[in-house]
């Protein structure tokens, strides 16, 4: 492929609408484009309109899989884009479009290193899998359906081509959001007696539980420190009503040290505690979502092989991180031992989740070369 046909995939890519829906199409843009390579994939259902794909080259074992998700966030305000969110634009050496880079670059970046192996009767041993997914951004749910269809149970290793650059992330936090509910009594606000103020025993909560969480000195050595904060409220209807009901949501990122269940325990006891000491107190907590921390092996011969390649196409010697925001691999590792072999590796900056979001095009194009040397060294 020259290098018009691999900006034009992406231009393709960029094009379909996939924010939080609709991953489908992309997904049979992709079906047909193997298919023309001479690769077939297998289409996984999530919904009508949310398809993951699964993609093989090569034959056997070892296995790795790489990943790419096909769901963008929403384009934002878009009268703050200075071009169409949905027509890739170059500018001075950079493409413009929503999902440029998170993370559409890396999920065709990932596919055409495949169709130019697969081209060349490569891999000679081993197997590239792809794991296309549905909705990375809200709730993981296509690679926690992979993962439970069993397309994690044979893998070896993991590549994910998230926006991180020339930077190799192997570990990163969990996440665990929850909702936390108070329910009082509505009354007249002249007649507070007779009502009972959900609003003020919600903040009681919510400052004990700062109080608390946000000291906890839990940390790890390589992801940093636990971060907790609350996030959404509220509650009440009318300047002159004491309310009945309030609500608060609240995302914590956290640790090996300090995981979602020990979170959770903790905030119980808090609120057993108001509950119990307080007759008209009446909370509740309930999780929305809960992300495992990854924790993976800084000395796999993945990242190894990475780095070595890495070296060689950039000259630099790439380091290797730990960070707050969570990936696929949250769902994708859940059964894997803590040394795994995984690594987030794609073309990146710091526009994702941002209006006038781009990919470099010169790392696009170097990605795609790399990612080839990387999945025949492993393999
Ligand atoms: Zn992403």
């Amino acid at each position: 492929m020259d290098e018009t046909e691999k900006v034009q995939i992406l231009s393709d890519l960029v094009a379909i609408h996939t924010a939080n829906d609709n991953e489908k199409e992309i997904a049979e843009y992709l079906q047909n484009l193997f298919s023309n390579y001479g690769i077939e994939v297998k289409m996984i259902k999530y919904s009508d309109t949310r398809y993951n794909l699964v993609a093989e080259i090569g034959n056997g074992k070892p296995v790795l899989a790489v990943s790419g998700h096909m769901d963008t966030v929403s384009a934002g305000d878009i009268n703050q884009w200075n071009t169409d969110p949905y027509k890739l634009t170059e500018k001075s050496g950079n493409l413009y479009g929503l999902g440029a880079v998170d993370m559409k670059s890396g999920l065709a970046a990932l596919v055409i290193a495949m169709i130019e192996l697969h081209e060349n009767k490569l891999p000679k041993t081993g197997t590239v899998r792809l794991l296309a997914t549905i909705a990375e951004e809200v709730g993981e749910y296509g690679a926690d359906q992979l993962t439970s269809q069993g397309y994690m149970d044979d893998v070896d290793a993991l590549l994910i081509g998230e926006p991180g650059g020339y930077n190799f992330v192997y570990t990163h936090m969990g996440s665990l959001d929850i909702r936390v509910t108070s329910e009082g009594k509505t009354a007249h606000s002249s007649m507070p007696k007779s009502g009972n103020n959900a609003i003020d025993h919600l903040l009681d909560f919510l400052h004990q539980a700062n109080k608390q969480f946000k000291n906890t000195g839990k940390s790890d050595p390589v992801m940093g420190d636990f971060i907790f904060n609350v996030t959404t409220i509220n509650g009440g209807t009318q300047v002159n009503a004491i309310p009945g009901h309030a609500e608060a949501e609240i995302n914590s990122r956290t640790l090996p040290e300090y995981t979602s269940d020990q979170v959770l325990t903790n905030l119980q006891k808090i609120i057993n505690k108001l509950n119990s000491e307080n007759d008209d107190y009446h909370l509740d907590v309930k999780v929305i979502m809960k992300l495992n921390p990854v924790k993976a092996s800084d000395h796999s011969k993945l990242l190894n092989v990475a780095s070595q390649v890495a070296k060689e196409h950039t000259g630099l010697d790439v380091g290797k991180y730990g960070v707050a925001g969570t990936t696929d691999a949250a769902m994708f590792l859940r059964n894997k031992p803590d040394d795994f072999a995984f690594v987030m590796f794609g073309p990146g900056n710091d526009t994702p989740h941002q209006v006038n979001e781009y990919v470099n095009k010169e790392m696009y194009l170097k990605f795609i070369d790399m990612y080839k040397d990387i999945f025949v060294k492993y393999l």
